[in-house]
């Protein structure tokens, strides 16, 4: 049996972050059961950081990434991390109420944002349909960053390795149990003995949980689709922007390596599990950039679908489980993981460690009891 302090169960953004700044500290393994890392959730998302989505927790936990994105740590990568790409948001008549909304929450943490009229929307992109029945009104956020997903979990692994600890995979937790002070976790090539479980496994992170006699924290995970297609022959898509509707209804659609990728925004509850795109939401997503933008969307050329995993309140937590010693949350992470990753793994560290809360949280209002599991259990 391995003697070890800490192990991080799940290979994906929310594990290996959180174990990058967690291994130069203490004896840390990370297992994933499947053969890559960021196999689920972390390597099928948009990667994509904008401030219009989640409620204040998440706004400030994307603030506080941001620099880890922007100028990452000396040594971390060899390439750029992110670069700035906009984000427009973009509302027909109905949605105004929305776009005003959201206007008011995301100036509180940027001061990018500015309104655009019918007429510049167009000169962004300009294949949207704007004008009486279509889009009347935008907000452009010139804040918003692409993010590298592959290199961000690669360079993470790396950076554990580095610091001293181990990123194993193919090294599923089948067996969780307590045996004194210490959790005892069975793989199938090895069992460890840890003072501290992290439970980082994403959309089964409840599953764990329970095999360890823990109480779930009720996470559900939404399945979410995205497509690739072409743009019309002869259009260079790359300086467009992330442009999705105000709201919760509609679509997004951002350029990627010459292709469009677009999202219907499905919302559709799932078990855990190795999620496939629906030929429903396929066509819902060609349909909704049809109905707002004068493309043709034609031949599909990527399709893929992942899941999205929440909390009752739609905040990710992070902390120890109130009914479990040495058992701790990193779950719940919803559509924002990647983008939060940096903040979370920080909490993670100041809340395991039982430290003072990182004075970079709090300068954008996150606050502990924000993000720990007891709130949830209240
Ligand atoms: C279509 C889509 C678009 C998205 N767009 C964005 C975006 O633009 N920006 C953004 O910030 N976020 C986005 N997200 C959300 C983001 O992808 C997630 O919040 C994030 O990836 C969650 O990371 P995670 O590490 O918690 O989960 P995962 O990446 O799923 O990792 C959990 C890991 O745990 C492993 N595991 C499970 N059980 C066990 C076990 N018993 N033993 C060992 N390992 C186990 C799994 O195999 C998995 O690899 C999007 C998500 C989707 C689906």
């Amino acid at each position: 049996m391995r003697q070890v302090d800490i192990v991080v169960i799940g290979g994906g953004i929310a594990g290996l972050s959180a174990a990058m700044r967690l291994a130069r500290r203490a004896r840390t393994v990370v297992i994933e059961r499947e053969g890559a890392l960021g196999y689920h959730s972390s390597g099928r998302s948009a990667t994509f950081s904008h401030f219009g989505i989640g409620d204040a927790a998440v706004r400030g936990m994307t603030a506080a990434s941001r620099p880890f994105f922007e100028t990452p740590p000396d040594g971390f990568v060899e390439r750029p991390l992110s670069f700035a790409k906009p984000a427009m948001f973009i509302a027909t008549e109905e949605l105004i109420g929305e776009l005003r909304a959201l206007e008011s929450e995301m100036t509180r943490y940027t001061d990018t944002i500015t309104r655009v009229s019918p007429a510049e929307m167009l000169e962004i992109v300009p294949v949207l349909k704007t004008g009486v029945g279509g889009i009347v009104e935008g907000l452009l956020d010139r804040s918003g960053r692409k993010l590298d997903s592959d290199l961000l979990l690669q360079a993470c692994a790396k950076a554990v390795r580095a610091a001293g600890g181990e990123v194993v995979t193919e090294a599923g937790a089948i067996g969780l149990r307590r045996e004194g002070e210490r959790w005892i976790v069975d793989t199938a090539g090895e069992t460890y003995s840890t003072a501290t479980i992290v439970d980082a496994a994403g959309a089964w992170a409840d599953e764990v949980a329970i095999a360890a006699g823990v109480r779930p924290l009720g996470l559900q995970p939404m399945r979410r689709t995205i497509i690739g297609f072409d743009p019309p022959e002869g259009l260079d898509v790359s300086a467009w922007p992330f442009t999705k509707t105000a709201g919760d209804e509609g679509f997004y659609m951002l350029p990627d390596a010459g292709r469009l990728l677009a999202s219907p925004m499905d919302v559709t509850p799932t078990e855990p599990t190795d999620a496939q795109p629906e030929d429903f939401d396929i066509a819902l997503a060609a349909w909704r950039v049809e109905e707002a933008t004068t493309l043709e969307v034609g031949r599909i050329k990527a399709k893929w679908a992942g899941l999205r995993t929440f909390t009752a309140d739609k905040v990710p937590t992070a902390g120890f489980a109130p009914d479990a010693p040495g058992f701790f949350w990193l779950a719940g992470q919803g559509g924002y993981g990647l983008q939060t990753a940096p903040a979370m793994a920080l909490a993670t560290e100041a809340l395991l460690f039982g430290e003072a809360w990182p004075e970079e949280l709090a300068a954008y209002g996150v606050r502990p009891d924000q993000i720990m599991p007891d709130r949830l259990f209240a």
